[in-house]
């Protein structure tokens, strides 16, 4: 079993094991440390899976299914994103769609009956500059040889009235996901970059009409994008204005805007109101242990590979360009292989060097 035996490499003790203890004598206390975690108190896994969205679930069904001693810790959103909207259409397998929190369920389900043990919980602290690795919450620490960040991204608000109880009653943060509900709306779209532009030209698709607000008079969206938008004729803007309220009863019916220069208010018919400010990737207990990009998001060195050996990452915390929980999933996926390998690979190495040194190696 991978997590006996990486255990005796990277026994805390290592300095006091030599070549000629017995291996049955590291195997016991393996095993001892298991039967702690049975009754509560241990903390050493072969990998530890940070977040339960598509990616983190459909990785910890890889890993447990490859026989990985696996924690998932799901953080405080347990099923991630998805679990925040109803109906999914575009996830295979489903011809009539399936409710995100049903999705997830049955996600967490499937990893737990491999053998992922699901901890609802909060990562608050990481210390990944020595193996195992450790990832502490506010009620235990754990300790692994590897880690799989899943954490994702959280689409940005804009923080006015209405828009959390309206929340998938019209206003969305996805229009791949949703555009296809609002057949024949009059649709309204904020922000002035890719997304807003991209979504606003696929929205089109859908909606009676689409409106672009954004708070300037110019687009920092990309060039082409932009032409794009302004060819079609079922797409306008209204420069620099700011959403300020959403009305409505059972669904969103209008929106309010202000102008930001001269104040004024006023009311716009819609059905939609789909926010595309942006995201923010769930990064923060990483900074300064891993590498981030400039946007914050993880920055991967090859495949799933961060920057940091033995520390992967899946899903939006790391793909700030496809965002779909199909994606996620796909990326969880091959983090989980990836993670195999690389555990693989270290065991195959760790049997044929067994000299002492290698226990003092880290
Ligand atoms: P997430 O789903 O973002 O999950 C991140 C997980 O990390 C969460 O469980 C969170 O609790 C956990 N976490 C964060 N910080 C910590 C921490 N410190 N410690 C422990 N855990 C932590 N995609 C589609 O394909 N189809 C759709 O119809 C669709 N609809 C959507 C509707 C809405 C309203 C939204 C917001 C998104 C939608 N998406 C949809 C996009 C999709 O949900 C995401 O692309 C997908 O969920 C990303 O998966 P993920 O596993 O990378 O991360
Ligand atoms: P972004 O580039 O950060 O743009 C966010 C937009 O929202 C900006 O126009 C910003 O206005 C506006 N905004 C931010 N906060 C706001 C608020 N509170 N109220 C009103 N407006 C607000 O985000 P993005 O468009 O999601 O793009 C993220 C990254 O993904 C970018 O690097 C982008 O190039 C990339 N991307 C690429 C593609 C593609 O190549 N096809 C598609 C999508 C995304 P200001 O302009 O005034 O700051």
């Amino acid at each position: 079993m991978i997590l006996c035996q990486l255990y005796i490499i990277n026994n805390p003790n290592k300095l006091l094991i030599g070549p000629h203890t017995p291996v049955s004598q590291y195997m016991s206390k393996a095993v001892r440390r298991e039967e702690s975690f049975s009754s509560g108190k241990l903390s050493l896994f072969d990998v530890i899976i940070v977040g339960s969205g598509p990616a983190g679930y459909t990785a910890g069904i890889y890993t447990s299914r490859a026989k990985l001693k696996t924690l998932l810790i799901t953080g405080s959103l347990p099923g991630g994103q998805l679990m925040t909207t109803s109906e999914v259409e575009n996830y295979p397998g489903f011809p009539n769609g399936i409710f995100g929190p049903e999705l997830m369920m049955n996600m967490r389900q499937q990893a737990e009956r491999f053998g992922t043990v699901a901890v609802d919980d909060e990562v608050v602290k990481v210390d990944f500059r020595r193996r195992p690795f450790e990832l502490s919450t506010n009620a235990e620490t754990y300790k692994a040889e590897a880690v799989l960040v899943c954490t994702g991204a959280s689409p940005r608000k804009l923080g006015i009235k209405g828009e959390d109880s309206f929340a998938g009653r019209g206003v969305s943060y996805c229009a791949t996901c949703d555009g296809p509900f609002f057949k024949g709306e009059d649709i309204v779209v904020v922000g002035g970059g890719d997304t807003a532009l991209e979504e606003a030209t696929f929205l089109t698709k859908f909606g009676k009409s689409v409106k672009i607000v954004h708070r300037r008079d110019s687009l920092r969206a990309s060039k082409i994008l932009q032409d794009k938008a302004f060819e079609n004729p079922k797409i306008e803007f209204l420069w620099h204005h700011v959403v300020v309220d959403i009305q409505g009863n059972k669904k969103v019916a209008s929106i309010v805007v202000s102008d930001v220069e001269s104040g004024k208010v006023r009311t716009i018919t819609a059905g939609g109101l789909f926010v595309a400010i942006g995201h923010d990737p769930n990064t923060g207990i990483f900074k300064g242990q891993l590498e981030l990009d400039e946007k914050g998001y993880i920055a991967l060195k090859s495949n799933s590979a961060t920057s940091v050996e033995g520390v992967f990452a899946a899903g939006d915390v790391h793909d700030y360009r496809y965002r779909q929980a199909i994606t996620a999933g796909g990326f969880g996926c091959m983090a989980a292989l990836d993670v195999e390998k690389w555990l693989v690979e270290r065991q195959h190495h760790v049997n044929i060097n067994t000299s002492a040194s290698l226990y003092r190696s880290e």
